[in-house]
C-alpha cells in the first residue's frame, strides 16, 4: 500500500485507506493502520510525530507503534511506502504509552505553570494597587 498525504482542515470521521490526513491547526494526523486491519491510527504532530510530504506521497517520523489494536502493527512511512518493523513487545509497548503520557503531563505542567505565572503577576499588580488605596 502507497500512503498519500493529505492536509484537511478537519479529519474525516471516515478514513480511506492509504491517506494519511493532517490537520495541522489541531496538530492531529489520522490514517487507516497500514496492516488493512482497519484500526485508525491518530497522532499528535508535532507532539509525538513529524509528518511530511514528499511530491504527495507521506513521510512519519518516528515509527508508528499500533499498541492499541489487536495487530501490533509498527512500520515506518517513508515517502508513501511502508517499512515494516518487528512487533512491539508487551512491554516495548507499555514503555511507549508512559512516554506519550509524560509528554502528555509534561506539556500540562509547562502550561499550568504558565497560567501560575500569569496569576501571580496579577496578583503582585493587584497588592500593588491595594497598597496604593491603603496610602
Ligand atoms: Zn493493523
Amino acid at each position: 500500500m502507497i500512503f498519500y498525504y493529505q492536509a484537511v482542515e478537519r479529519i474525516p470521521d471516515k478514513l480511506s485507506n492509504g491517506i494519511a490526513y493532517h490537520n495541522e491547526e489541531f496538530g492531529l494526523a489520522a490514517l487507516l493502520c497500514a496492516c488493512g486491519c482497519g484500526h485508525r491510527v491518530t497522532l499528535l504532530v508535532p507532539d509525538s510525530h513529524q509528518i511530511t510530504s514528499d511530491h504527495g506521497l507521506v513521510t512519519i517520523r518516528p515509527s508508528i507503534a499500533v499498541c492499541d489494536a489487536a495487530c501490533k502493527s509498527h512500520y515506518f512511512i517513508s515517502a508513501g511506502h511502508v517499512e515494516w518493523l518487528p512487533a512491539f513487545t508487551q512491554m516495548q509497548a507499555a514503555a511507549v504509552m508512559r512516554n506519550q503520557i509524560a509528554r502528555h503531563v509534561s506539556r500540562d505542567l509547562r502550561r499550568r505553570s504558565w497560567i501560575d505565572r500569569a496569576w501571580e503577576g496579577t496578583v503582585r499588580a493587584l497588592n500593588r494597587v491595594m497598597s496604593l488605596f491603603r496610602l
